[in-house]
């Protein structure tokens, strides 16, 4: 096995190696942007139910004035009639006095079952609210979790890129320029391995003239992607 050869896998495992690394480190504020996001959709939901709650109870209350006003005014009609001087004004205040009494009878349901409701919201507020403790939680957790690793995600890339610049130098000065290009273009997968004299990366085989010229230690770029190709230890 050529020199080459073996210092272009290293060279690909460290590349690999690095990309992990930055990949974790990438992912930790998405992993905490999900958990944000769904804090965000709790707490609009919180928002309605409180709207809701505050809602049904301002009803009450304004069911429960209407109701004080209605019974001043039996009270009035109760009154008048104890001084009606006619017949006919008897009977009209009676009448008056009983559609009264009906409508009041029909507002107190009314104010009990909005109560019962302003109960029901008032609990679906206290979930809501654990709910929205539990996401603002989750939230917290992962930032502490994703800070505990992004220390020791940073300092493996500070110790893994002078290791990759290090193998590096094992690419003589003339393909330098290509392995460059190469890299901008495919990060970690500048290089790519042979296995059965087929390039890994775009499948496409070698020569039996590049197979012989590759296991001798030559830097050959596939025909076919163009990627620095190596032949891998067994
Ligand atoms: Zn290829």
């Amino acid at each position: 096995m050529a020199v080459s050869n073996n210092g272009l896998q290293f060279l690909h495992e460290l590349q690999q190696k690095l990309k992990g690394v930055q990949e974790e480190l990438d992912k930790g504020p998405r992993l905490i942007k999900v958990k944000e996001n769904a804090l965000a959709k709790r707490q609009v939901e919180l928002d309605e139910i409180k709207a809701l709650h505050t809602a049904q109870r301002k009803l009450a209350d304004q069911k429960g004035l209407q109701l004080k006003t209605n019974e001043a005014k039996l009270a009035d009609l109760n009154a008048k009639l104890n001084m009606a001087s006619t017949n006919r004004e008897f009977d009209i205040l009676k009448g008056q006095i009983a559609a009264d009494k009906m409508a009041n009878s029909v507002l107190e349901d009314e104010i009990l079952d909005c109560m019962d409701q302003v109960d029901k919201l008032k609990s679906k507020v206290a979930d809501a609210e654990k709910i929205v403790a539990d996401a603002k939680d989750d939230v917290r957790k992962m930032t502490e979790q994703v800070a505990a690793a992004e220390a020791g995600l940073k300092e493996r890339a500070t110790r893994l890129l002078p290791a990759v610049a290090e193998a590096e130098s094992i690419i003589p000065a003339e393909h330098m320029a290509t392995y460059r290009r190469l890299v901008i273009a495919h990060g970690a997968d500048a290089l790519s391995s042979v296995e059965n004299s087929v390039c890994t990366s775009c499948y496409v085989s070698l020569s039996p003239q590049q197979c012989v010229e590759l296991r001798g230690g030559k830097f050959i770029f596939c025909i076919s992607c163009g990627k620095l190709i190596y032949a891998p230890q067994a």
